[in-house]
């Protein structure tokens, strides 16, 4: 295997996706690079979530190793301004982020983003500014507080995978950043569709995420059970898209890393949603390998 630094990289968030639920759905594109790795992440939220990823900290595996090649490690990536430690990395970040150190190393810098902190029409947003292209697909920041139960297509990132292939082959070497907004509330793909129980469901929890309160009154278990389904179809229409990425560049071997940013609350601390530290916040999925060309 060549340097892993020479490589085309792959860096997936699955936003707001349980552990549980990669546990529950069916992945075999994902599977492709290896099983499902239980992981803690530093933020509780998009945005320090991605600022410690971009630096690197991805999330942490809990007893369990990165196995990239034939090797094995303890991270992925390892800034070099981290203190010294006798813990591997696959590969020790010279930048201040991860796209200053592919920048310098070759590698285009794209990314693409579905939820409202990748919006550059907001001015309070930088994320979008660490990349040479960028595409939003997301509904504009503006509009987020209109009617958010809704039916999903060309507002999630991976509707457009076979572009995004299409923008890594067309350079020399790459490091693509997509932020996958399915898995996110409302959890509509189009293989999976708003029906009148889990509308009624999402409004709810809508209202309980804005709320934050802590409330002994929250969800049924039924409705519970149906939204979390919904992520988990959520997923798995995820990883289809996924397979026409992967299918796409496969063939240039890319180092590749999926995670969540965090997980998702539905009031087993009493609480819903994220921006909190509960255990089903912080412990997400990861998966993380090198692509082989050869379909398994
Ligand atoms: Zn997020």
């Amino acid at each position: 295997m060549g340097q892993l630094d020479d490589r085309d990289v792959i860096l997936v968030t699955l936003d707001s996706c349980r552990y549980d639920t990669a546990e529950r759905a069916r992945t075999p594109n994902l599977d492709r690079l290896g099983p499902v790795h239980r992981a803690e992440t530093a933020g509780t939220y998009t945005l320090p979530a991605h600022t410690a990823f971009f630096t690197g900290f991805i999330p942490t595996l809990l007893g369990d190793w990165h196995r990239i090649g034939r090797n094995l490690y303890d991270a992925v990536w390892r800034s070099g301004a981290a203190r010294p430690s006798a813990k591997t990395a696959a590969v020790r970040v010279t930048g201040r982020t991860l796209m200053d150190h592919y920048r310098a190393r070759g590698h285009r810098i794209i990314g693409a983003g579905g939820v409202t902190f990748f919006d550059p029409q907001e001015p309070a947003n930088w994320l979008p500014d660490l990349f040479d292209d960028f595409r939003y697909y997301g509904r504009p920041n503006r509009t987020a507080t209109q009617s958010r139960v809704q039916d999903r297509d060309e507002t999630l990132t991976l509707t457009h995978a076979a572009e995004l292939a299409d923008a890594v082959l067309a350079t020399d070497r790459s490091f693509l950043f997509i932020n996958c907004p399915s898995t996110h509330i409302p959890y509509t793909t189009p293989l999976s569709h708003l029906d009148a129980t889990a509308e009624a469901a999402l409004v709810r929890l809508y209202a309980l995420h804005d709320s934050k309160a802590l409330d002994s009154t929250g969800l049924s278990d039924d409705e519970v059970a149906v939204l979390l389904d919904l992520q988990v179809r959520a997923l798995e229409w995820a990883d289809r898209q996924l397979g026409i990425l992967f299918g796409a560049v496969a063939d240039r071997e890319p180092l590749v890393v999926v995670c969540a940013d965090h997980g998702e609350e539905f009031g087993e601390g009493g609480r819903y949603g994220h921006g909190h530290p509960h255990s089903t916040v912080t412990t997400v999925p990861l998966w993380s390998g090198v692509l082989s060309g050869a379909p398994q």
